[in-house]
Order: structure tokens, then sequence, then C-alpha cells
């Protein structure tokens, strides 16, 4: 465990994974042995990759390079890379396998990997992976417990309702996502679209320009955003996914002087970047340290130190619906709006995470 099997030799990810022949699915990659939550269940680094966005490149010369690199790859990539899917067949077979399984690991950059090309999707996955800059590797991380033998999956597409997702499956990975969620009756699929529908609508709600002139309304759909992830991804109590809505909360308290709420949502982010990307990454790491120095958050105070509040004044006795009130800002929401406590264990979260650790005061004794 931990940061150790973030860099783990082959020898060591081929002792929790095997590929093998899902029906209908084709090749995918399978549990050998029950693999705990929070684990990372592998990291490796590419055998393929193209430098440049390669939609934009020239299709021709695309395929040349790649046909160059496939040359230099030993017997087993090759012949494994040639197994892939090709989802866009036409006069550039091997820039179409490229482009219907490559991952983008960064802005301009997309890659093959011997295993993690060949996870399947499933729209509420068990793991997720991630590319690593530092290490130059994609890590591959389980969401919650898996049992010897389940098939291994992450989310190609992490937003839309079920029209949306069987959309994009159709046209950018010419396949129909046969998943719990997708297969479900259709009573649970209308309640999966609606979280979906605030989860997309968060997205266009919250961005810098709003954090620093409607605050109060960042905060409101931070909320939002949190409940239907909680409520969506009920498998792993939604933290896959609460790092999003905690740290823009995190953002926006910060940038107008909140120490306060900057600690509280620090230290409920940290939990779930724990969970997705390893207790030593750099990300949680940095949420950790804010969780203990506010001040330090890069942007503290830059658009008014209006909300300002120290991190003492945490309130410590207030019951669960209206501690979620303050922690959310609840009494400026424009729209008055029943703070409704569905989750008891969210609250009890809350409270047992600033009771227990407290907060320590800074060495310049800015506790003051
Ligand atoms: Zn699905």
């Amino acid at each position: 465990m931990g940061a150790m099997s973030a860099h783990g030799s082959e020898a060591e990810h081929e002792s929790l994974i095997k590929v093998d022949i899902l029906p209908g699915k084709g090749r995918g990659l399978v549990a050998t042995t029950p693999i705990a939550f929070g684990t990372t269940i592998f990291a490796e680094v590419p055998y393929l990759k193209l430098e440049d966005n390669f939609a934009k490149l020239n299709p021709p010369a695309a395929n040349a390079l790649l046909a160059q690199q496939l040359r230099d790859l030993d017997k087993e990539d090759q012949r494994s890379f040639l197994q892939l899917r090709n989802f866009f067949p036409g006069l550039y077979p091997l820039l179409g396998t490229f482009g219907s399984n490559a991952l983008q690991i960064h802005d301009s950059m997309h890659a093959i990997f011997r295993h993690a090309t060949l996870i399947n999707h499933d729209c509420i996955p068990n793991a997720r992976y991630f590319w690593d800059k530092d290490t130059g590797r994609q890590v591959v991380r389980s969401l919650r417990r898996i049992d010897k033998d389940e098939e291994i999956t992450v989310a190609y597409i992490m937003r839309g309702t079920r029209a949306e997702r069987r959309e994009m499956f159709k046209t950018r990975y010419g396949f129909e996502c046969t998943c719990a969620l997708c297969s479900a009756p259709a009573e649970v699929v209308e309640q999966s679209d609606a979280r979906q529908a605030i989860i997309r609508k968060h997205d266009a709600l919250v961005d810098s320009d709003r954090i620093k002139t409607n605050p109060v309304a960042c905060m409101k759909s931070c909320r939002h955003l949190a409940y239907a992830v909680k409520q969506e991804y009920k498998a792993d109590k939604g933290q896959s996914r609460l790092y999003q809505p905690f740290e823009e909360a995190m953002d926006t308290c910060g940038r107008h002087g909140d120490r306060a709420r900057v600690v509280m949502f620090a230290k409920l982010a940290v939990a779930s970047l724990q969970l997705c990307f390893g207790y030593d990454h750099k990300r949680t790491s940095r949420v950790r340290r804010l969780a203990m120095h506010p001040d330090t958050m890069e942007g503290f105070g830059t658009h008014s130190m209006d909300w300002e509040t120290w991190p003492h004044e945490i309130p410590e006795n207030l019951g669960g619906s209206q501690f979620d009130e303050w922690l959310w800002r609840a009494g400026e929401w424009a729209v008055p709006v029943m703070v409704k406590v569905d989750d008891e264990e969210w609250i009890a979260t809350c409270k047992r995470l600033f009771l227990k650790e407290g907060w320590e005061p800074d060495a310049d004794g800015s506790d003051a």
C-alpha cells in the first residue's frame, strides 16, 4: 500500500489483474485477487504515443509515424495493438486504431498502454485512472472493493444523461453501454438523469469569474453538485467525485477570506482525493496542507475579505442541518432553500473531522 505501490513493477501489478476475454466486450481486465478500495491497481508507461493532437494531424503522416513506432516495439506489444478494435476503419488503419483506443494523457498528447487501454467502460465504474506527469505513468486506482474475477472498469465519459452518453459512445467509441445504470428500469434512469442534469448545470455555473462576482451562487451550486454526486455514485459514497465540489467550494471561500470553511472543505476534499489520487499525490498533499494553513492557499483573499473568518470559528455545537447550512452559507442563498438533511452520515463526517482533528494554529500565531 501507499506510495511505493504507485510505482509498482510489472510483476506486482500482474498479480492483481489479468487480461481476459469478456462476453460481448472483447478483451478486458479482471481482478485476480480481491482489491481493497483506494488501491493503486497498477501504474504503467505507454508503449505508443503521438505528441500532437492526433485529430489535427495530417492522416497519412500520422499513420506513417505510428507505423514507424510500431516497428520498434516488441512482438507482444505489436500484436496487442493490432488486436485493438478500430472504430474508424479506412485508409489509415493504424491511425484509426490509435484514435479508437488512445487515452489523452496531456492536452495535446495521446497514448496507448499495454493494460490501461484494455479497461472497459462502466457509467458507475469501480476504478479510475489518471496520467501522473511526475512519474510518466497512467495510474489506475480502485474506487471501491473489487472482488476476485470482477472486471475492472473506468468511466470514459464522466457526464451526461443516458441519452447523451449513448450518443457519445456511438460517435466516439462505437459501442453501446450495457452497464447496470444504462440498462436499469426507466424510473432509475430518470432519477439518474435528473442528477446528471444537476452535475452538468454546475459545470456551466461555476467558473473563476463567478467565484469573484457571485460566490454565494457558486457555493449553492457546489452543494447541489456534492449531493447529486453522493446520490449518483452510491457505490463509493460519491467519494470518486466529491473532490470537485469540495475543492471548488474551498477555492471560493478562500478567495473571499473565509479560513474556517477552507479548513472544513479541505478536510472533506482530502478523503476523496486520497481515494482518487492516493495519499502522497501532490494534489492530496496540497489540500491536506490547506486544512492546516488556509492562508497559504494560492489566491487567498484575492477577490475580497468579505467572508473573513478564522479557523477557530468553525461552529462546534450546531446540529446536522444547521451545520450543513453554515458550511454552504445556505442562509445567504438568493432563493431560500430548505436544507433537508438527507444524510446523517455526511454531517457526522463533517463534525468528526473538525472535532477530532482540531485546527493547529500557525507558528506565526495567526490564530490570534
Ligand atoms: Zn452505462
